[in-house]
């Protein structure tokens, strides 16, 4: 799961950098006082660089990641969005806010985006795609960037929990026309709250900063205050104290996610033996971030019984089963929007997405995981399912 339980020293010492190099915990200017210590900026590159792509820009936070990339690929009123049924609801806020219409297509046994259920939504206004690789899952990129080329759609791929995947090698976040992050204290690389974007090309990455940032194009032969603009936008930036810290946790990802899949796969060994466990389906040459360990039972009842089971071991699940309302469209009925854009009832309208989540129970993975923990997990989960055989 988190960058937050490797937080140390090292973190510190890129925040107490900016104090010993004039104090700026702006991103721009000042540069007279700050003997060229631009956080944000170096936070930028290292992660361009580490997702082997040009263009990075770092935002407040995931969400504000995903507001701007459907500004900067200009989708307002009038357009279609559609994203998966299984996200976290932030996923669809971003289409609201930016006053397009969101549409969820619904997921498979990946427990990610269908891509058959997601052509049956493609429309004439369709404009773009957010493809989500939920629980560091990598999403069928493969299929699902064909399917937007083919009808030329836009891809953003919401990476917030994907940072640090791959699919065929290339990391998540990189297939599609923009990829979003989140930096949550959740997140498996964390800056308290924070966001990136990554951009195919240099267009959507100008866009981008400048909505990002009021308009501001940054244009080196004017100061700020003088700055040109050609575009409204609104305030998204990242502080010098986030930058910092990002740059101390980016240089930890790989050894998250490789120790994240290590304790995964010692878990899942424990486990998968048990009668009535169903594997998550994993695509094609993913390299998952393993942010938890997902798999399905048989019913509703045996996965919220796997719950009370590890609770009353003081174990937990994460999300599944039990927060399965923030992050099912099926009980968004609060988002008028959504509703408006189905006839139906939400949960009918997700009903097979509903079938597959209401069976499925995730186990939070941890970096330091306790040496007891896998045998305390198996017990908990055959003593779940076995009773009522
Ligand atoms: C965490 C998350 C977000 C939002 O990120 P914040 O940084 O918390 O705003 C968006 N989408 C998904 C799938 C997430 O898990």
């Amino acid at each position: 799961m988190p960058g937050f339980e490797v937080l140390d020293k090292s973190e510190l010492k890129e925040i107490q950098d900016i104090f010993e190099n004039g104090s700026i915990l702006f991103r721009h200017g000042f540069d007279e006082k700050r003997n060229n210590c631009f956080k944000v900026k170096e936070f930028e590159n290292n992660f361009a660089k580490r997702m082997k792509t040009d263009y990075a820009l770092a935002v407040s936070s995931g969400t504000a990641a995903l507001r701007v990339a459907l500004a900067a690929l200009n989708i307002g009123p009038g357009d279609e969005v559609i994203t998966q049924s299984f996200t976290f609801v932030a996923t669809v806020e971003a289409i609201i806010e930016s006053g397009a219409t969101p549409i969820c297509a619904d997921i498979d046994n990946t427990l990610n985006m269908c891509w058959q259920s997601l052509i049956s939504k493609i429309t004439p206004k369709t404009k773009a795609i957010i493809v989500v690789h939920m629980l560091g899952m990598p999403a069928n990129l493969e299929k699902i960037s064909k399917i937007c080329s083919d009808n030329n759609i836009f891809l953003i791929e919401d990476t917030a929990w994907g940072c640090g995947g791959y699919l065929k090698e290339k990391p998540l976040g990189t297939w599609g026309d923009i990829g979003t992050f989140s930096f949550d204290f959740a997140k498996t690389i964390t800056t308290g709250e924070g966001g990136m974007l990554v951009c195919k090309s240099k267009d959507i990455y100008s866009k981008a900063s400048a909505w990002h940032d009021h308009g501001h194009e940054n244009n080196p032969k004017y100061p700020r205050w003088e700055d040109s603009r050609s575009s409204s936008g609104f305030n998204f930036r990242m502080s010098e104290l986030q930058g910092a810290v990002g740059i101390a946790q980016l240089k930890k990802l790989d050894e998250i996610v490789s120790k994240q899949r290590k304790n995964k796969s010692i878990l899942w060994n424990k486990i998968k033996g048990i009668n009535g466990i169903e594997a998550r389906e994993t695509p094609f040459g993913a390299y998952e971030t393993s942010d938890a360990l997902v798999f399905l039972v048989q019913s509703n009842y045996l996965a919220r019984k796997c719950r009370k089971e590890l609770i009353s071991k003081g174990l937990n699940t994460k999300i599944l089963p039990e927060a399965y309302s923030w992050h099912f469209a099926g009980e968004w009925n609060h988002m008028k929007e959504l509703v408006g854009s189905n006839e139906k009832n939400l949960k009918l309208t997700y009903q097979k997405s509903h079938e597959i989540l209401s069976r499925a129970v995730a186990i939070p993975i941890y970096l330091k995981m306790d040496s007891e923990y896998p045998t305390q997990l198996f017990k908990a989960i055959s003593i779940a399912l076995e009773e009522d055989k």
